[in-house]
């Protein structure tokens, strides 16, 4: 295992003393040697023909936009002219004048690679991970928790590309067209890294064709795309990923069905108390008590109730388990109370007690609070790089990448740094990324990137 403080270095006493020096250098030197940074960026396929600038300039610099958080293109050109830069990417400038290439060359690039080739680039670290055995010893219950959730990061009424998805929308006293992109985002959720394994647009109708629908009526809705992305984590990613935790939009017997079929176990949430198999569980509760505890560490008073063999939605061939908590706040000042009903599939998952599966079923908010909140305040998702649908979604995968390896340099060698900064892992991360600002400003020689 080539896991931890891979430099050799007596890490925890020199990082508390000065914060942040040499950062940078450490989370490259980490990228490298423990996930073969270099290779995972190199499986990007180039689609055109003899470039000027090698693809390997194009993906590390827009990484580094990401990492850096740079707001825009237009803030990222005189970047490129900086020597800095040059140093951190570990690339000697290939324009005149030493700058690494312009923005209109790195959009244009990103536009013609081939889009197959990023998701690629993710599933090359997460399984690097998987192999150093970082998710090894799962979560709650000992498993391995998806979250997927649809994600809105770009809305547009002037720019519109090929890809996006078009609403109507009511502007005083008009009616005018908004653009948006629209994906399914797949979160690996834990008690400390959570990481990206992979994402889906939401195709439009034209998309849809060219991927090869035939008969097609309009765009696609959110769960078409889910259970695509579904079935690439299981090619892709074999059986470790075991349970999959979803919002009330997926309740329903075609998504439990494809998860029986992929081998999934799923951890849904469901709110319509008048759809089965929901109605049945609270017709059998009735005004039962449930089991009440009471949890010290979160002050709160829980309420749960289990009926574990619901055998009536008709659209769905096996048992669903129907789980209900009423959480109470036990705080000061008290909370309205708050109850989360959860239809649980598979076989992985019947090991868990209620309270763990309420967990479970709370924990898909990780999605919202450490990515979707994070991701459009911090990480300038929302702004339009480009206005190419296959140049965003490149984008975002490298901004993915690049949040992926993050959370994996602090929690897993920045450890006792994670703990001082408490539980917000937003406010965690937003201050290494100051420190590795602060060290790209005083790097003077190249970093090193790849073997060769
Ligand atoms: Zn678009």
């Amino acid at each position: 295992m080539v896991e931890e403080n891979v430099e050799g270095e007596a890490t925890p006493a020199g990082e508390e003393v000065v914060p942040g020096v040499g950062y940078l250098r450490r989370l490259l030197g980490y990228g490298h040697k423990v996930y073969g940074l270099g290779a995972v960026l190199a499986r990007v396929r180039d689609g055109r023909q003899e470039p000027q600038i090698p693809m390997a300039t194009v993906v590390r610099t827009v990484f580094a936009c990401g990492l850096f958080r740079v707001r825009s293109f237009n803030a990222l050109e005189p970047q490129l002219g900086e020597p800095q830069l040059a140093h951190a990417l570990g690339l000697r400038p290939g324009c005149a004048g030493g700058r690494l290439c312009s923005v209109d060359t790195l959009a244009r690039a990103l536009r013609q690679a081939d889009p197959r080739s990023f998701p690629d680039m993710l599933s090359a670290l997460i399984e690097r991970a998987e192999r150093n055995k970082v998710f090894r010893e799962g979560w709650i219950g000992a498993l391995r928790y998806v979250a997927l959730d649809g994600w809105e990061p770009i809305a547009s009424r002037r720019r519109h590309c090929a890809q996006c998805l078009e609403r109507e929308i009511q502007d005083g006293k008009q009616r005018v067209i908004e653009y948006y992109h629209r994906y399914v985002v797949a979160l690996l959720l834990g008690p400390q890294e959570e990481l990206v394994l992979g994402f889906e647009p939401v195709r439009n109708a034209a998309a849809r064709r060219q991927a090869g629908e035939r008969q097609v009526e309009g765009d696609e809705g959110e769960q078409t795309a889910a259970i695509r992305l579904l079935r690439w984590l299981r090619a892709t990613y074999g059986r470790w990923l075991e349970v999959i935790v979803v919002d009330s939009l997926y309740p329903n017997g075609r998504f439990l069905t494809v998860l029986a079929e992929l081998g999934f176990a799923g951890v849904v949430v469901a709110k319509k108390e008048t759809d089965e198999p929901l109605r049945d569980a609270l017709a059998i509760w009735g005004q039962s008590p449930g089991q009440v505890i009471t949890d010290a560490d979160t002050h709160e008073r829980l309420e749960l109730w289990d009926c574990p063999d619901c055998e009536t939605l008709t659209t769905y061939a096996g048992p669903i388990r129907v789980v209900r908590g009423v959480v109470e706040s036990m705080a000061a000042r008290p909370t309205p109370r708050r109850q989360w009903c959860m239809l649980v599939v598979g076989k992985a998952t019947q090991r868990l007690s209620a309270r763990q599966i309420l967990r479970v079923a709370r924990a898909r908010w990780h999605l919202e609070n450490t990515g979707f909140n994070q991701w459009t305040q911090h990480w300038r998702f929302e702004h339009v790089f480009t206005t190419d649908g296959n140049a965003i979604a490149a984008i975002f995968a490298l901004f993915f990448l690049a949040f992926d390896l993050l959370q994996l340099f602090v929690y897993r060698q920045l450890k006792s740094y994670g703990r001082l900064r408490g539980k917000d892992p937003t406010r965690t991360i937003s201050r290494v990324v100051d420190m590795l600002v602060a060290d790209l400003h005083r790097l003077d020689s190249f970093l090193c990137w790849d073997s060769s």
